[in-house]
């Protein structure tokens, strides 16, 4: 019995902050009542819990008048799927010991672990879901290198108040010139502040929508990225054309969240030629009326990132093709309300 508490105190886990704990500080390390709720009561969080998945019912042995309240809490906060908090309690407990605190000091750490731990878990997935491309923060973009780019108006997105009051977020320019990064570094702001949110280019929504319209799985698809994130991105409208069908698709989204969710839609084309990508010209300006309903509009008109190192002229020469000039101007924000 000796020799087992001995084994159990060597294997629990340390505190997370405190230094090392001498064994007289650690009362609930060694506490004769414990017994072994099962083989190895190990040590990381989880070997505390691993197989205790929440369809298994609370151990039995805890019905058991000989299972300490340490055993008993411990697989409560299991059952209950507190995992981390399981896996710290032997730590805090004896923190708590040593250092005088006071019961409600052990809650607070405990919780304050448990909440780390979700958060955490919770990020990652809203992460994986919104399918962003990575590494493109507003703090590595140069607004030095694009100052058609309005840094107190790009500040003011990053607080998402737009996200709040469902605005909408259009960055219009030529090729490489931070369209794409800028539509990205918010949404990767907005999911880290808690938002969902969803990344696609116009093509790959437009065709996703066909397919589950073909499959009759629209509704369900439309909950999870049409109507459902708070954030909707729709990237490189107006790289190629677009059919009547595809139009369709996009007025469909546009309407769908108009005033329900906010879209960041990056443009490589003005809104004069929508016309054009559209082939349509109600289409388009049905679309346009919506989205410049309540909007800020980034108007880039600068030189490409990706061609930095080219002499200006010939990245000059190389943007006459989409009929955008390439001087640098002021373009700026524009609030359209
Ligand atoms: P666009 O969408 O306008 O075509 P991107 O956002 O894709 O352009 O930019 C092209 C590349 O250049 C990306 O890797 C992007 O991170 C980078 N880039 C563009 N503008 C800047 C900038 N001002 N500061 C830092 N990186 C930039
Ligand atoms: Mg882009």
């Amino acid at each position: 019995m000796k020799a087992k508490t001995s084994a159990r105190t060597e294997n629990r886990p340390k505190a997370p902050v405190s230094g090392e704990l001498t064994a007289a500080a650690r009362p609930y390390a060694s506490t004769k009542t414990e017994q072994p709720i099962e083989a190895g009561t190990g040590a990381t969080a989880s070997s505390v819990c691993e197989s205790r998945p929440m369809a298994r019912p609370l151990s039995p042995s805890l019905l058991l008048a000989q299972a300490s309240p340490f055993q008993r809490v411990r697989e409560y906060l299991c059952f209950l799927e507190l995992r981390t908090a399981a896996e710290s309690l032997g730590g805090e407990l004896d923190r708590a010991a040593a250092q005088k605190l006071p019961p409600l000091q052990v809650l607070d750490n405990l919780l304050a672990a448990e909440v780390a731990t979700t958060r955490a878990r919770r990020l990652k997935t809203r992460m994986g879901n919104a399918h962003l491309p990575r590494n493109k923060t507003i703090a590595n973009f140069d607004f030095d290198f694009q100052p058609s780019v309005d840094r107190q108006v790009v500040a003011e997105l990053s607080t998402l108040r737009f996200i709040e009051e469902k605005r909408n977020v259009l960055l219009v320019g030529p090729p490489g010139v931070g369209k794409t990064h800028l539509a990205v570094a918010l949404g990767a702001a907005a999911v880290d502040a808690g938002y969902r949110a969803y990344f696609t280019t116009a093509m790959d929504l437009v065709a996703n929508l066909q397919r589950n319209h073909e499959r009759g799985s629209l509704p369900h698809r439309e909950r999870g990225y049409i109507v459902g994130p708070p954030l909707l991105i729709v990237d490189e409208l107006g790289y190629l054309p677009m059919d009547k069908v595809a139009a369709n698709w996009l007025f469909h989204v546009v309407s769908r969240r108009y005033e329900r969710g906010s879209i960041i839609l990056t443009c490589n084309r003005g809104f004069a030629d929508w016309a054009q990508i559209f082939n349509d010209v109600v289409a388009a300006t049905a679309i346009v009326d919506r989205l410049l309903h309540r909007a800020t509009v980034i108007n880039i008109r600068g030189h490409s990132y990706r061609m930095r190192g080219y002499h200006s002229d010939q990245a000059d020469d190389r943007l006459i093709g989409y009929g955008i000039a390439a001087n640098g101007s002021k373009g700026g924000g524009a609030i359209v309300s």
